[in-house]
């Protein structure tokens, strides 16, 4: 923990991931950190306000809660998950692993790790508080904030109007920060929704309190333009999550009640149905829900406001990256700080959303993609033939050939960095895929160099 002591005032809009990582580093640097948030406590505890229930936390976010000094506490409630398992219509199951199978960063091979968002989020907060440096206000809803020469001014309606010396907007995909800063000049937003929205069903424990599939893999029913996904928990539940179109074909249009949901789950993943006896129930109960993406620049306003996480990059959630990226902002922005604390906080602040930015573009693109690989392609035979050959190369010549999905996942390699090199990859197994006779020699060591060559000549070529 940093020794520097400062007298500045940071109010933090928004207590969740994001919002309690950032204030716990802020808080450990000296700052005088008051979070808010719109919600009332018990809520923050409970209820995640119809969002999922469990999330995937990879090696971005784990640096960022190794900087805040809270890996340790936060491996106790993380789960390894180490690849993916398929379940065909007719009930075959694959398995894919997600890396390699030794190393990693607690050293059980490459996975990544199931947290609860409520106990996460818990822990981050209590553990800002535990600096004695913050203050934590629920029930405030930031309704806006005008910045003076002097500071800024937050208004809460009838909570009132304090002040501060900064003040971050970690309050999510529907920002109030954002939408004050869209006022403005030249600050560009978009936001669309993608044309599919999501439900979350439960999979309970058996009645000894174990698993009922399979815990150490993130299981995936891949069904064309629909999917199913389910991802354990620590108490023996999965949290199932049905992706699916709003209209047209397989849709959540088409599934008039909870009959019909029954009906659907029958057709297309019968090999769960048996395990979800009160899939009725809860089909009726559950909200459906939309996934919005959002892009903006700047991140900041001048040298006294700032976005950080989903208010900044709210993207959908197929690479299982938003919190990890949102997390990666902090371990940005605290790296920018430095160690003498900030004398140029403008600079700073262009140079973060400089640097962001593309990041946060660059995920959203790689999440789409990885959308359609997940529910189209993980099925299929020449895509798992594929994944093969490149999990040989990447056995063969760890240092030379890093999949897309272990550059994300498993490294601190830029988004952009990443999308870019994914993408000559692609180009380069396309080729190898094309050829005619590639099932019968794709473990031929030859090939494989020649496929190795190809892809640092290229990858050479800035
Ligand atoms: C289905 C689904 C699955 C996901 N899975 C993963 C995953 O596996 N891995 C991963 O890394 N990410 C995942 N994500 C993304 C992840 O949930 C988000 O990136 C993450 O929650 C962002 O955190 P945040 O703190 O920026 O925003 P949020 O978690 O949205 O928190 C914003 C906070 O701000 C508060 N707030 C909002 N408006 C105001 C206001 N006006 N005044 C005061 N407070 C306000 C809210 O109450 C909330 O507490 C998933 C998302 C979805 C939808």
């Amino acid at each position: 923990m940093s020794d520097l002591r400062v007298s500045e005032r940071v109010a933090v809009i928004g207590a969740g991931l994001v919002g309690s990582l950032w204030a716990l580093m802020l808080a450990r640097r000296g700052y005088i950190v008051d979070v808010y948030d719109r919600r009332p406590d018990p809520c923050l505890a409970g209820d995640v306000g119809g969002r999922s229930i469990n999330l995937a936390l990879s090696e971005r976010g784990w640096k960022a809660l190794d900087l805040a000094g809270v890996q340790n506490a936060v491996r106790t409630i993380a789960m390894p998950i180490k690849g993916r398992r398929m379940h065909a219509v007719d009930g075959s199951l694959t398995f894919q692993p997600y890396g390699r199978e030794e190393g990693g960063r607690f050293g059980e091979g490459e996975c990544i790790y199931s947290v609860a968002r409520g106990s996460l989020n818990r822990l981050l907060l209590e553990a800002a508080e535990a600096t004695g440096q913050t203050t934590v206000h629920f029930d405030h809803k930031l309704e806006d904030y005008r910045q003076d020469g002097e500071g800024v001014t937050l208004h809460f309606g009838e909570q009132g109007e304090p002040r501060c010396d900064r003040l971050f907007g970690t309050d999510g995909a529907f920002s109030a920060v954002r939408m004050r800063m869209m006022k403005a000049d030249r600050f560009d937003v978009e936001q669309k929704y993608l044309e599919h929205g999501y439900k979350e069903i439960e999979l309970s424990p058996d009645g000894a309190g174990d698993f009922q599939l399979p815990s150490d893999g993130l299981h995936i029913w891949p069904r064309g333009h629909f999917m199913l996904m389910a991802l354990p928990n620590p108490d023996g539940s999965f949290t199932c999550t049905l992706f699916a179109p709003y209209e047209g074909a397989d849709s959540f249009a088409e599934i008039a009640n909870a009959d019909a949901a029954q009906a659907y789950f029958e057709k297309h993943f019968p090999d769960i149905v048996p395990l979800l006896p009160n899939l009725k129930a809860q089909w009726t109960d559950h909200p459906t829900s939309s996934l919005a993406m959002v892009s903006c620049e700047p991140w900041h306003e001048g040298d006294r406001v700032a976005l950080v996480g989903d208010s900044a990059h709210a993207i959908v959630p197929f690479y299982g990256q938003g919190m990890n990226c949102g997390f990666e902002d902090c371990t940005v922005l605290d790296g920018l700080m430095g160690d003498g604390g900030v004398k140029d906080w403008s600079t700073m602040l262009a140079k973060y959303s400089s640097l962001r930015k593309p990041s946060g573009d660059a995920i959203l693109e790689l999440a789409l993609r990885n959308f359609i690989e997940m529910r189209d392609l993980t099925g299929d035979a020449q895509f798992l033939l594929q994944k093969r050959i490149e999990r040989k190369l990447a056995q063969q010549y760890p240092d030379r050939w890093v999949p897309l999905y272990s550059q994300v996942t498993f490294t601190h390699i830029d988004y952009a960095e990443a999308l870019r090199r994914g993408d000559v990859q692609r180009a380069i197994m396309r080729q190898v895929m094309d050829r005619p006779d590639i099932d019968e020699i794709w473990d031929n060591e030859e090939l494989l160099n020649d496929v190795l060559q190809s892809a640092l000549d290229l990858l050479d070529k800035k």
